[in-house]
């Protein structure tokens, strides 16, 4: 059978290579999976049990239930101070979903999507499934992985048609600052350019940070696309409910995608999705706390290991730790991890081909796992 050439294109994540590898060793210590370790709150899981018990199996409206849509845009406002009408925020399967359906309604074939690398890795996947080509930009350690708006400048070409941010960033844990953001902005203006903003870490921020959104500056609400989840904040990665909210003639075409492709979100999960923004608040708050209890907790030890060292991720739940004084690239550090000490932890290279002095560590699991995870990173690095 012969495949098309779209799908040839893409590869396998070698995180989930990672994840089957990890699951076969018993005592294994797992730093691979960007999934929070906490349950969904249980008022969540009540309203989704609800939902099924009322009857509520049937198809949703292809763009959300409207009261989902309604709470959805309340909370919104409040978390970045930008007013959409429900009309503007449309319900997706995960916030790869909204990622997945506006990328396929703005791309024609050869444009051009500048994002910063390293970078989530499903983005350079949904370019080209999408028939756009990725432009990824690089950035560095010394400017704890922010771009450089200047950076973006000098990509675009005639073809280029979308900014992709993500703050804060999977895999590094950085955060955009409002001043680059304001920067960024004011290129996509100049150059009539779209920004989609990946936004479903834009809680888990750390020492009394806010969140600012590129959806905020001037001219920019209506050429940017959010993409949200409640995967992440809300510990809900296996409700597959996420957003995407835009201007609507956008958000209308991505609906068409929707109802002509899976019809709708599932409709339980969107009843727990309204639980989780009407009475969701201190469960976030709650797990946002340990996560950076977590992120100090690992940020110290890392770089009290010879060798080893780090930036300060500000937010999300990642750290990108630089192992080039260890003298093995990230595949071979992570191989030999996994074998002789049994930890997990991603090669830097999967997020960006420039990445493999470092290793992705995802603190989204216990403190208890993190402390003995953490022994036996120590243990293994001072044996090299
Ligand atoms: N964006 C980023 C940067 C992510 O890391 C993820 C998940 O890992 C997502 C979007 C999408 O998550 P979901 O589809 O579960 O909402």
């Amino acid at each position: 059978m012969e495949f098309s050439k779209k799908v040839a294109a893409i590869h396998p994540s070698p995180i989930r290579d990672m994840m089957v590898r990890a699951a076969r060793i018993d005592d294994v210590i797992s730093f691979a999976v960007g999934e929070p370790d906490f349950h969904s709150a249980p008022n969540v899981i009540e309203a989704a049990k609800s939902a099924l018990d009322n009857g509520e199996t049937k198809y949703a409206p292809g763009a959300g239930m409207t009261k989902l849509r309604e709470v959805y845009a309340a909370y919104l406002k409040e978390a970045i101070g930008v007013s959409y009408e429900t009309e503007n925020c449309l319900v997706t399967t995960g916030g790869m979903g909204a990622l997945f359906l506006g990328l396929t309604t703005l791309l024609n074939s050869g444009d051009e999507v500048i994002f910063s690398s390293p970078y989530w890795s499903n983005y350079g996947q949904q370019i080209v499934l999408c028939g756009g080509k990725p432009v990824a930009v690089d950035v560095d350690e010394a400017h704890d992985f922010v771009i450089d708006p200047v950076a973006i400048d000098k990509a675009i070409t005639a073809k280029t048609k979308v900014i992709l941010l993500n703050s804060p960033s999977n895999p590094t844990g950085s955060v955009i600052d409002a001043a680059s953001l304001r920067a960024i902005a004011e290129i996509a203006v100049k150059h009539d350019l779209v920004v989609i903003s990946d936004e479903v870490y834009r809680h888990i921020l750390f020492d009394g940070e806010t969140y600012t959104s590129i959806a905020s500056f001037p001219g920019m609400k209506e050429r940017t696309l959010i993409i949200d989840s409640c995967s992440k904040t809300h510990a809900m990665t296996g409700f597959r409910v996420g957003f995407a909210t835009g201007p609507l003639n956008l958000i209308r075409e991505m609906t068409k995608i929707t109802e002509d492709v899976w019809s709708c979100v599932n409709t339980s999960a969107q009843f727990a999705a309204i639980e989780a923004f009407t009475r969701g608040t201190d469960y976030r708050e709650m797990m946002v706390a340990e996560y950076e209890k977590r992120r100090n907790y690992i940020y110290q030890r890392i770089n009290a290991i010879d060798r080893l060292s780090s930036i300060k991720p500000m937010g999300a739940f990642y750290l990108f730790a630089n192992i080039t004084k260890t003298g093995l690239a990230a595949k071979e550090f992570c191989d030999r991890l996994l074998d002789e000490a049994h930890v997990a932890v991603v090669p830097g290279d999967h997020f960006g081909t420039h990445a493999s002095g470092y290793v992705r560590i995802s603190y989204a699991t216990s403190m208890q796992k993190i402390k003995e995870g953490m022994d036996r990173i120590e243990a293994f690095v001072n044996r090299l």
